[in-house]
């Protein structure tokens, strides 16, 4: 049952709206209620202050300790955020044993909503970060880490250790299968410019000669080479899973594919994938996030060709500023986006392994979609790791097993280009075996439109 849980301030938080906000993703793990009624049974203290005096806390309220200093860092410090004693961000200068003394929700917010990021890279022209460039790379983690997760983490373990009834967790392990479409053939060359480039990638690139002999027997081969959408969703199907594929819809920078989607055979396709199980989503051009309105005008120009609402999103080339992102996709009225992850390394970007509400912390705003986290994709386990197709599977385990652990709910990206068997020839196979696998470690595997609904359940729910 929902525990009814009051959160009472102590001092000025760095930010009232934000603290809220955070602590509402903690209490959809938990199954509880925020509320303002003093009456509540239970209290969550959130104090701003270097004077214990100050803070009259009850001896089973749950005390989170945060100082000016956290609402200084966030405003002016281009320095990745301050880590003390197990990981714990913004460490508080009082310690108490019943406290958390460390400021948790303001370093869960600040990972949340990428602002190291954003405070340190807002002039970048181009492209994504890159790991080594990130703010758990500065710290020094060899691998990203679901800190947000752990963080958040701490104040549930702290509530069971007053003795607060605790529900187990309702969340069900979930993987969401998406397949952003990067390139398709044009009317009259069978994709035969594109394949010369993936042969050449696999010589210069790879180093697997072998490999590009394997990609021209595949072309030969091939009916419809990269045509493959009817092939992805048998073979998906025949494994209870459901995934979603990402259209561009303009060509208007070198780096956007040259596609066209009102042309056939394209458009009967997803006309017929957009009415189905399966989900088609925008992959928004290159510029598109950065633009203003043009992520809107782009979902309105897919819907009208597809027939159907557009409700997923994610950005070509991860080229995107987190602040301008957050604000386009909002604007552009989607449900869900699904940009936040590296390009070169695998695992939690923004620090969180579950679909989180980003919050724009300059604007004072909450925004009203999902971010749901992406932590593996095919091209990055090809290019960045250089790994054999046995290799690239075990790697993924080792990324997914403990998100499996922790019933999370992540993305991961297998190109369609991939599947086609036509780029890293053996790495179609890897996806499908990484399904069977995902399937033993009971896993639902969907899109991202089958569970917009539920997330929004339970976020109204966590709070008054
Ligand atoms: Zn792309």
């Amino acid at each position: 049952m929902t525990l009814r849980v009051q959160l009472v301030f102590v001092g000025e938080p760095f930010n009232r709206e934000a603290v809220i906000h955070t602590l509402r993703h903690a209490a959809m793990r938990a199954d509880w209620q925020i509320t303002l009624d003093a009456n509540a049974e239970h209290r969550i203290v959130y104090a701003t202050t270097d004077d214990a005096n100050e803070i009259d806390a009850r001896p089973n309220d749950v005390v989170i300790l945060s100082s000016r200093a956290v609402a200084d860092h966030l405003q002016s410090s281009d320095e990745p955020f301050p880590l003390g004693a197990n990981r714990l961000p913004f460490p508080h200068s009082l310690q108490r044993n019943d406290w958390i003394c460390a400021d948790v929700i303001a370093g869960a917010c600040a990972a949340m909503n990428l602002w190291y990021e954003e405070r340190t890279r807002a002039d970048v022209r181009d492209g994504w970060i890159a790991w080594r460039d990130d703010w758990m790379a500065r710290v020094g983690l060899s691998e990203p880490a679901p800190l947000a997760d752990e963080w958040l983490a701490e104040i549930v373990r702290a509530a069971k250790q007053k003795g607060w009834r605790t529900s187990e967790s309702r969340d069900a392990f979930t993987i969401v299968l998406t397949h952003d479409v990067d390139y398709l053939p044009g009317a009259f060359d069978r994709g035969l410019p594109r394949v010369m480039r993936a042969i050449a990638r696999q010589i210069i690139l790879r180093r697997r000669p072998l490999d590009a002999m394997r990609l021209l027997m595949r072309y030969w081969q091939s009916p419809q080479p990269y045509f493959s959408f009817d092939a992805v969703m048998r073979a998906e199907a025949l494994r209870g899973a459901r995934s979603s594929f990402q259209l561009v819809v303009a060509h208007r920078h070198r780096f956007d594919p040259d596609y066209a989607i009102a042309r056939e055979p394209i458009a009967s396709a997803l006309q017929k994938i957009a009415a189905s199980d399966w989900e088609i989503c925008l992959h928004g051009s290159y510029a598109a996030t950065r633009t203003p309105d043009m992520l809107c005008a782009e979902r309105i120009g897919l819907e009208r060709e597809i027939g159907a609402p557009v409700r997923g999103h994610r950005q070509h080339y991860l080229n995107f500023y987190p602040s301008r992102l957050f604000d386009a996709v909002e604007r552009a009225g989607l449900d869900y986006d699904l940009s936040v992850g590296y390009n070169d390394a695998s695992g939690a970007r923004a620090g969180t392994c579950f679909p989180y509400r980003p919050f724009n912390l300059t604007a004072n705003h909450a925004h009203n979609f999902w971010e749901i986290p992406f932590v593996l994709m095919d091209t990055t386990l090809a290019t960045t790791h250089c790994f054999a197709p046995r290799e690239a599977f075990q790697y993924s385990q080792k990324i997914l097993a403990p998100i499996a652990q922790a019933r999370g709910c992540v993305a991961l990206i297998w190109h369609l280009e991939q599947l086609s068997g036509l780029l890293d020839p053996g790495f179609e196979r890897v996806y499908f075996d990484l399904l069977d696998w995902l399937c033993e470690q009971g896993a639902r595997m969907v899109a991202g439109k089958h569970l917009v609904r539920e997330w929004q359940d339970a976020w109204t729910q966590t709070l008054e």
